[in-house]
């Protein structure tokens, strides 16, 4: 399950929640409990390049 941060608009707390699916809801802060929350976007690193099998062996 992909985590992803929350900040408060209301108290600017910055908390993470676990999120079955994107599409969820926004929890509420757990500091001050408004439902003012602004997900962030997970800005993960992204994996080394990665060679890509694109491999067309041409059959004869
Ligand atoms: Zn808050």
């Amino acid at each position: 399950m992909p985590i992803f941060e929350y900040l408060c608009l209301a108290c600017g707390t910055l908390f993470e929640k676990l999120q079955k699916s994107a599409g969820d809801e926004a929890p509420p802060c757990p500091a001050c409990g408004s439902a003012q929350v602004k997900r962030k976007l997970s800005s993960f690193a992204a994996p080394p390049s990665s060679t890509p099998s694109a491999g067309c062996s041409g059959g004869g």
